[in-house]
Parts: C-alpha cells; structure tokens; sequence
C-alpha cells in the first residue's frame, strides 16, 4: 500500500524521525488555517504548498510552491488543488490533485549557515535479504540519474536483521554524508530512528528525497515516500484508513472487494486463470503468440458460475480488451462444473459479452467439459492444447 507524503510523515514522526511539519489541507480555507497554525507553532511566515499524489517529481510537475504570506498560501492552494498534475512519474493525462500539504519552510536562512540536501532510503536487498539503507551526498534529484551519471556518489549499508543497525554504521552514513559536528550527531540520531521506523511499520519502502541539513545544522525529512506491506497491515489496524483509493486503480479496486486477484495491464487480451503460476504462464504464451495480455486474473479454487461472472464483469469494465483467454486446470474442482459455469454465467450476462471468448479447459472431466462449450450455441470456441489456444486468440483478434 502506498501512502501521501502527509501520511508517511506521520508514521516516521510516531517513530521519532524528524520531519518537515504540516497540515493537510482540501481546500483553500482549511490551507490558511493550517499556515496560521502552523505560524503559531514554528514562528515560520513562509509556507510551502505540496500536492498530495501518489506520484514523485511533483516540484518539477508546479506541484510544489513556496508561499511568503497567507495570501500566496490561499492563491496557491486555489491553484494546486483541483489541478491535474503532471509530472514525470505519472501518466500523459496526470493526477488529480484533491488535498495539499501546507508545510513550514524549512529552507530558512541563518547567518553563515548552509542548506544541503541529501538522498536515503530503506528498503530490501532481495540478492542478499537483507534490509539496506541507500543513501547519496546528491539529494533533491532523481535517484535513476545519480546511479547513471555518478554512481560512486551512491552508498549502502546494510544490515543484520537478527542485531539490527549498529550505531558505527548509523556514524558511517554521517561520515560519507561528508558530515560533521551537530549535524554529524543528528544524522545518526536520524538513520537510527529511521531505520526503526521502517522494522516497525512493517514498510517494504521508504524514500527520503530530499533529506534535509537546515542552516541550523538539524536533519529532518523533507519528502517521504513510504510503501507499508500489505501482508502486514493485519499488524497495523491504524494504517488501514490511510489507503486512498482515488489513487489506486479502480478497476483493481473493485476486484478486490469481490476477492479476484486482479492486477490491470495494457494489452487487449482479457485472462481468466485459476493459480498464479498458471496465470503466469498464459500471459507468457499470450505474448509468444503475438498478443499482449490486458490483465493478470486468478480466479482461485471455485470457478463457479458466479465467480465466473464477476470476472467476466472485470475484465470487460477495461475497454482495451478484444477478446477472453479461459485457462484452467480443473483438478480439485472438476472441468464439467466450470464449463457449466462459464456457460450460466454467459447466458446470464445477456448481451452483456461482444468478445470472443476462448476457453481451455484441462484436467478432472475435460471431455466433458469440451463437449459442453462445443454444444451451447455461444460464441464460445474450446481449445485443447495450451498452444492452441493462444492461436485461436491470435485468430480472432487478427
Ligand atoms: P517531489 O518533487 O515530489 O519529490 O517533492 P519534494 O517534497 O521532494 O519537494 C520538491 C522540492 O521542493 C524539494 O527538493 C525542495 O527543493 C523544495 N522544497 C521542499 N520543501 C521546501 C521548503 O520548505 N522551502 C523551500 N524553499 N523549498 C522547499
Ligand atoms: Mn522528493
């Protein structure tokens, strides 16, 4: 799951990881009572006004603005909120931006005192399984340009799970961060708090882009990227609130509360397969054939005529699909039940299908089953072999 900056920064705030503090804000009134409050609390008059999407690259995008009175604060809040953002991370179209976060600037000068920003993040070393903080003196920017251009300005540490991060390397990060002094002091206070915040709120990601030394020499998040693992959110009842689905996928969205495992894809081929693995496979051979798969949909274990029709009605809300791949494997579940089902649930959907549809079905009773598809008088053609399908899919879709 992942979260808006606002929300991210809460959760490493709840951990002790300094932040750049906000308020978040819907319209433009809620954006000038959050600069006023925020005045009082900090002292800052300057404010600067982020739009909250699941999408980096926000500041290139006139997604992120500094404002030096209230004013600036309700005329930027008019602009940001209701834009669609473009930025380099999302779609042609953009993101509908529905809140900003009015933060404190932070960028304040002092006298002989310099900003510098930097680059972390935690996430998981997959070849070595082990957790790893990536860090660069080259914050601010994207992290893909700094590993092409110089990729010797990139450090990792990583570390134990079963000892946790060791306070020499927490000083190491500070060191290469060419650190010293207070602000050396404070980066290690920094990782330590960060690194547990990231143990504890079960994340699969956090990306700090820019992190922050102020001219007064204190290290705090500036931006926050956090991923929280879905598998772990039954740990974490608080977190569940924070999903936001007018950022996800509706589509997906709707599969899940019907319980498919559905994931959208670009190609024009629709997949109802039973088993990841299985599903897995089919798209691959959708491509080898010449096709591009629309979706990833595992059906699970009862391919009834009800679940058959839910997907029917999922995979056919995407407009991009030319025509239906069936593919499962009736073990436990017998092939004769699901070709039933496949055909009730046509039937019931009236005219509601205009898409070939192809249907291999293999394993406990595939005669029977073939025989039934063949015999219902829909347009519903059966496919034996698994290569043979996917041409029957090329065939109709040309
Ligand atoms: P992103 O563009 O989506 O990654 O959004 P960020 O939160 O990283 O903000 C983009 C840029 O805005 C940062 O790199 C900073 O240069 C700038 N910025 C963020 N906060 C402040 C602030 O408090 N004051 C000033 N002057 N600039 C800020
Ligand atoms: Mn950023």
């Amino acid at each position: 799951m992942n979260l808006h900056e606002y929300q991210g920064k809460e959760i490493l705030n709840s951990f002790g990881v300094r932040i750049q503090r906000g308020i978040v804000a819907q319209n433009k009134n809620e954006a000038v009572a959050a600069a006023k409050q925020l005045t009082a609390e900090t002292g800052t008059g300057w404010h600067v006004i982020k739009a909250q999407v699941h999408a980096g690259g926000r500041g290139k995008g006139g997604g992120v603005k500094l404002a030096k009175n209230l004013e600036q604060v309700e005329e930027i809040a008019g602009q940001i909120i209701g834009m669609n953002l473009i930025t380099p991370q999302t779609s042609a179209e953009g993101k509908k931006v529905h809140q900003v976060l009015v933060a404190e600037d932070v960028y304040y000068p002092t006298e002989g005192g310099e900003t510098k920003e930097f680059y972390m993040s935690v996430l998981l070393n997959r070849s070595s399984g082990r957790n790893m903080i990536m860090y660069s003196t080259e914050g601010g920017m994207d992290i893909e340009t700094v590993a092409e251009e110089t990729p010797h300005l990139i450090f990792t540490e990583e570390i134990d799970p079963s000892v946790g991060l060791m306070p020499f390397q927490a000083r190491r990060v500070a060191f290469n961060l060419g650190l010293s002094g207070a602000a050396f002091k404070d980066m290690t206070k920094f990782v330590s708090a960060l690194y547990k915040a990231y143990v504890s709120s079960d994340a699969s990601l956090f990306e700090i882009n820019p992190v922050l030394k102020t001219t007064d020499d204190k290290i705090m998040a500036v931006d926050a990227k956090v991923t929280i693992d879905d598998n772990a959110l039954y740990r974490h009842r608080d977190y569940v609130d924070m999903r936001d689905l007018r950022e996800e996928n509706p589509i997906e969205v709707e599969a899940k509360e019907v319980g498919l495992n559905y994931v959208d894809l670009d190609g024009n081929v629709g997949c109802m397969v039973n088993g990841a693995g299985l599903a897995m496979a089919t798209m691959d051979l959708i491509k080898q054939a010449g096709g591009e798969p629309a979706n990833f949909l595992d059906v699970g274990g009862t391919a009834d005529a009800k679940r058959v029709e839910e997907a029917f009605r999922i995979i056919l809300k995407d407009p991009n699909v030319k025509a239906i791949l069936i593919n499962i494997f009736g073990g436990i579940v017998r092939c004769d039940r699901v070709a039933q089902g496949v055909v009730d649930a046509y039937k019931n959907m009236g005219d509601a299908i205009k898409v070939p549809i192809i249907v291999r079905l293999q394993g406990t009773n595939a005669d029977i089953a073939k025989e039934l598809i063949d015999n219902s008088g829909l347009d519903v053609q059966s496919a034996v072999q698994f290569q043979e399908a996917a041409d029957k899919v090329q065939a109709v879709i040309g």
